[in-house]
């Protein structure tokens, strides 16, 4: 088995994988509008894309990055698209709710998680963007028995609402999907797959600019003051007159935003490419090709590359800052628990990149008096918040004050006692992580 110590292969880097074919561009120099209708705070999937569907109703939008474009979480991820199944996993029954009502919200819900990757997919198609997107099924492999259970349940809801074609995977049958023998089953989730992220996101910035949206780089935004009849906007290079604004920063969203930093809990999240695996060791691993994901309270995600020759293998390793290398040995660990047939197999890449929590578990847009939002992935967003910047766009465009979809829904809940600091992250997370290695222990 390979130490600590050598699992790195030769040219190591900590940078994303996905940069090797996609690499976020340059900022580029480009004076400042003065003004516009909309400015978007934010240039990842959910800044372009609402800027995408602005320019398409006539409306001029620019986007302001604080970095290079596509930078953040969007150039990062592990790829994966589903639509809704997180959504039924997190949805909580909210004070003073029925059973009905929470089963009427839930519905709606899970019917636009699925609208969001038929955004998506009708993207791709629309402007041809060369992402290798493959609709391969997504596994929910389990952690423990009683999660089996649980999902068993979910399954005639979740095919009703989204058309998923989704059904259980017995323990017995595990071993025809993947190699490994931790799991008490899965959930087969056949309207799911994987994609390049970068490339996806390369396509959506060169749509968005063919549609004449500005995406401006190297531009942090400092503040937002609202004026009589729009809003200024403060930035590192200047200030924009915009009648509207859009925050779209989701895992990166700092105190210059106004108080939503203290609505969304930044979590860091990393991944790990290992190098060129012999064609029937990554088959041995996925023999479907599915992108997986676990039922555990901190989960690890994971799927192999585009050309089908490396694991791509995710999870929050850590919930205090870590360099990664420190992210990439913990997550080798964790792979080789599911995969000792890996033992020697090195890391080319590792990197890591932030999500959103909310409280409520839940994605949102929301604001008022010219002021949107579009925030909270919980740790899952390529087609959600891709959907939500789109739907943010379209709301403006609407020019409607109802609610534009299910998760367009009042404000965010916050807690009196969070400020922004992520301190309690470390006892949550260790606490978590231990309790999931305890489960397991017992359940075997
Ligand atoms: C390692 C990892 C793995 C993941 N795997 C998956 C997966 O497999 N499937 C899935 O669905 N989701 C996954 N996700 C989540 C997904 O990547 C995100 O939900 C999605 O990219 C969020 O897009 P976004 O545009 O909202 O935010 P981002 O892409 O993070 O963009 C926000 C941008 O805002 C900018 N910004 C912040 N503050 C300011 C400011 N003041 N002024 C100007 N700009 C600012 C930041 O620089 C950043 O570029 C993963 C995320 C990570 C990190």
């Amino acid at each position: 088995m390979a130490s600590s110590a050598d699992i790195f292969a030769p040219g190591f880097q900590s940078r994303p994988y996905w940069w090797e074919a996609y690499e976020p561009p340059e900022p580029g120099e480009d004076a400042l509008p003065r003004h516009a209708d909309v400015v978007i705070v934010g240039g990842g999937y959910t800044g372009v894309c609402c800027a995408l569907t602005l320019r398409e109703a006539g409306i001029d939008a620019v986007v302001l990055e604080a970095g290079r474009p596509g930078q953040g979480a969007s150039t990062r991820s592990g790829g994966q698209m589903s639509g809704g199944v997180n959504v039924q996993k997190k949805a909580l029954a909210a004070v003073g709710e029925s059973p009905e009502q929470r089963e009427t919200r839930l519905a709606a819900r899970l019917r636009d998680a699925a609208a969001s990757m038929r955004y998506v997919e009708s993207l791709i198609e629309r402007h041809r963007i060369d992402c290798g997107w493959q609709k391969t099924g997504r596994l929910t492999t389990m952690w423990l028995p009683q999660h089996y259970e649980s999902w068993k349940h979910r399954m005639d809801q979740l095919n009703a609402c989204t058309g998923s074609n989704a059904r259980m995977i017995p323990p017995e049958e595990l071993g025809r999907e993947i190699g490994s023998t931790v799991y008490h089953g899965a959930a087969l989730i056949e309207q799911a797959g994987h994609l390049h992220p970068a490339r996806l996101y390369g396509g959506m910035l060169a749509a968005a600019r063919a549609a004449g949206a500005r995406v401006q780089g190297n531009t942090r935004v400092r503040a937002i003051e609202r004026t009589t009849g729009g809003h200024e906007v403060h930035t590192t290079r200047g200030t924009i007159r915009a009648q509207q604004v859009v925050i779209a920063t989701n895992g990166y969203t700092g105190p210059d935003l106004g108080d939503l930093h203290r609505k969304v809990v930044p979590i860091a999240t990393y991944m790990i490419a290992t190098e060129e695996l012999p064609p029937d060791l990554a088959a041995s691993i996925l023999p479907t090709n599915r992108a997986v994901s676990e039922s555990r309270r901190v989960v690890n995600h994971y799927r192999l590359s585009p050309d089908g020759r490396r694991l791509l293998f995710g999870g929050r390793a850590r919930f205090t800052p870590a360099s990664e290398d420190t992210t990439a040995r913990l997550l080798y660990r964790a792979m080789l628990k599911r995969f000792p047939q890996l033992a020697g197999t090195r890391i080319t890449h590792s990197w890591g990149g932030n999500v959103a929590m909310t409280l409520d578990a839940m994605p949102h847009i929301g604001g008022s008096d010219g002021l949107h939002y579009a925030l909270g992935c919980n740790g899952s967003g390529v087609a959600m918040m891709s959907y939500l910047g789109h739907s943010v766009g379209r709301k403006i465009a609407l020019r409607s004050r109802d609610p534009i979809n299910a998760f367009d829904m009042g404000e965010i809940p916050g807690h009196p006692f969070y400020f922004g600091n992520t301190w309690f992250l470390f006892a949550i997370g260790s606490w978590y992580q231990a309790r999931d290695a305890y489960d397991h222990w017992r359940a075997r």
